[in-house]
Order: C-alpha cells, then structure tokens, then sequence
C-alpha cells in the first residue's frame, strides 16, 4: 500500500484539474447546483452513495470500512463570492461577477481526493467517514440548512475534522488553534424616528441623526468600557444612511452594523446591551428604536484533544517547524455549527508563495499557490485516517 503522501502526490493533477474546473464555473451561496453534479458524479465513480440537494445544493456521503469503529466527518464548503475575477490566469472565471475568491474550489477538490485515498485505504482503517459537502458558507447559510434538512439523521458523529486554504499562511505550514478560533458573527439594524422638517427650525423637528451620531458613539462603549480586554470581541457600525437635502431633517436614519465575539456570555450580554444602549440614546433625545436583529454562526471551537491529535499528524505531514499556532480570527465560518455535534478541529493550510498568492481571502485576484492542494490533501487524509485507525 503507497503512503498517503504518495496517494496524494499520484492524484495532484487530478485535484488539480477539479480546482481549476471549478474555478472556471464559480457558484454562489444556494446556486451551486453545478458544483454538486461535479461532487455527485466523483462520488458515484468512488462507488459512493451520494445524497444530493441536501439543505437545497449541499451532498452527504457515508463510506462505511464495515469494521466498528468511530464516525468522522470531514466537511468541505462549495460556494463562490459575488466578486469580478481581475486575475489573467488560465483558469480564470468564466462568469461575470461571480469569483471563487475563497478558495472554497479548492476545498472540493481536496475533499475528493481525500474520498479516493480513505476509500482506497479502507482495508487499514475502523468505522466511518461522513463526507459534507456544504453549499452558502459565506452567508454562514449551509451548515444551518443541511442540519435542518436531515444531513445528519441517523449519523451519530465522533469526529468532525476540516481546512481552509489560507492566504495568510505561508505554503508549507498548517496554522490551528484549541479552543474558539473562529468568531461569532451577528448583525443588526438600527432604525432611528424622530419627526422631520425644515432644517432651519430645529426646534419644531425631532432630529434623528443627532441621535444616530450620538448612538454611534455609545455603542464605541459596549467592547471598549464594559468587555474584558481579552476577551476579543468587535462591534462595527458599517452604515448609516438618511435625509435627502442640504435644507431638510429627515423623519428616519438606519445604522447597520456588525457584532464578532468568541465568548457564549459575552456575545448575549453584549447583543442585550446594543438594544439596551441604543433604546436609552434615542430616548433621550426623543427618537424612538426599530430594531432587528439577525443571528450569524456561533464560533469554531476546536477540541484541544482534538487539536494536540491533529497537531502530531501535521507534523509528520510538513514537520514540527510547520505547524503553527493560529491566531484567533474575526471572522466567522459555519464550520461552528458542525463542530458543535462532536469534538473536532479546524485547521488553516498555508497557500502563499508569494506576491500572486498573497491577495486576502475575497479580494478580486485571490489565488492559491497549487501545491498547497497536495499538502491539504496530505493533512486532510492523515487526519481522518488517524481518527479511524483506533480511538
Ligand atoms: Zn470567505
Ligand atoms: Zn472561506
């Protein structure tokens, strides 16, 4: 039996090519109806089962060695960014606005290739693998609508194991973390009335956007007087929008914004205290509050038995110096909510090899360095055989 390093070195071209295909073809968040015809088909060819249109685009796959052992599942998301692809590459998107900006193609294409080694490999291995394949991360949708839709039912999951190809990280390296490493992500809307009028005559008005620009500064507040400093947390306003003339006070302004915690408490205590605050400053100056409040992803965890497992692969896969502790990261991912049915890792492989490769995650000329592919496909197939080789 070849390693698995020489099992993902043999399929490079192979994942490769799935990458680039996908590229090609980006879909975004519920539409990758094509994006799941590629996974199907690959999986029918691995002898597979695949289950289709699972929460709308999302494939659950269960590969069963027939020996009793642990289920993992290892999950990869399918969805593309509304951005227009700048890159000149061969591989460039063919669809007008839409870019897989992510890296998301490249977590298909790696997932794939896992599929054929674990499949081939079954002999040496116990239990079961789950194979997710999640549509609309980037709305942090898919997790929440295949869950919802059953993925899941009748799958009791010990193990839940998944990458992200990172930009961040130099090509040759693996970044994790224990613990949250990924934050929760909320948003809202503010909607500030007073009475509107004649800018002149202030006096006969209710004045909204005073009371939003005193809002703006109350919420600064919440994170910098009344949040532990380490616990990390951020509450962005990101839009503040009303009136229509030089002369006139307008009856409304909306404020929109965004709430990123790593702590359960904290993220309630605070999303309490937004409404709070923002219902006492516009009271005050005689406004009333129309609120809403729309719930993101909770934040990625990551077991620390999990993570100090997952660590010792990674170092027989890219050596000690490689595996690097992640810093804690802002952003959101929906990974959360399948790390939430059972201990588990999530883990950031490096792709940047350079200044073509170093373009941030989203930005129009993201790409990743290729052979990046061929160490996720390593560390992903080590993960996973490792947690079916006897717990
Ligand atoms: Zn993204
Ligand atoms: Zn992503």
């Amino acid at each position: 039996m070849p390693t698995i390093a020489e099992q993902a070195k043999a399929l490079h071209e192979r994942t490769v090519a799935v990458r680039r295909d996908l590229h090609r073809h980006p879909e975004v968040a519920f539409e990758e109806h094509r994006t799941m015809a590629v996974i199907v088909a690959r999986l029918r060819e691995l002898g597979l089962e695949p289950r289709e249109g699972v929460g709308g685009t999302g494939v659950v796959a269960v590969f069963d060695t027939g020996r009793p052992g642990p289920t993992v599942l290892a999950r990869a998301d399918m969805d593309a960014l509304p951005v227009a692809e700048e890159k000149s590459v061969e591989y460039r998107s063919t669809v007008p606005g839409k870019m897989h900006a992510c890296g998301h193609d490249g977590h298909v294409a790696v997932l794939l290739s896992v599929a054929e080694i674990i499949i081939a490999r079954a002999a040496q291995l116990a239990g079961r693998v789950v194979f997710v394949f999640q549509p609309a991360e980037e709305v942090v949708r898919g997790a929440q609508a295949m869950l919802a839709d059953g993925a899941l039912d009748g799958i009791a999951v010990d193990h839940v194991i998944g990458l992200h190809l990172s930009s961040n990280d130099p090509l040759g390296t693996v970044a994790v973390r224990e613990g949250p490493a990924m934050a929760a992500t909320d948003s809202f809307k503010l909607v500030v009335t007073g009475r509107g009028g004649h800018a002149a005559y202030p006096h006969a008005c209710i004045d909204p956007i005073v009371a939003g620009a005193q809002l703006v500064m109350a919420l600064q507040t919440l994170v910098s007087r009344e949040t532990d400093p380490v616990d990390q947390s951020v509450l962005s306003i990101t839009s503040f929008h009303g009136g229509t003339a030089y002369n006139i006070i307008p009856e409304e302004v909306e404020l929109k914004g965004t709430l990123r915690t790593f702590d359960a408490a904290t993220r309630t205590r605070l999303r309490a205290r937004v409404l709070e605050v923002a219902e006492g400053t516009v009271k005050t100056l005689r406004c009333t509050l129309r609120s809403e409040w729309f719930e993101g992803t909770q934040a990625v965890v990551n077991d620390a038995a999990s993570v100090a497992r997952f660590r010792d692969v990674a170092a027989r896969v890219v050596g000690e110096a490689g595996v690097r502790l992640q810093a804690p990261i802002m952003g959101g991912d929906d990974m959360a909510l399948w790390l939430a049915q059972a201990r588990g890792c999530y883990f950031f492989v490096g792709t940047n090899s350079g200044p073509d490769t170093a373009w941030a995650h989203h930005h129009s000329r993201f790409d990743v360095d290729e052979r990046g592919l061929e160490i996720a496909v390593n560390l992903l197939a080590s993960g996973v055989a490792d947690l079916m080789s006897g717990d």
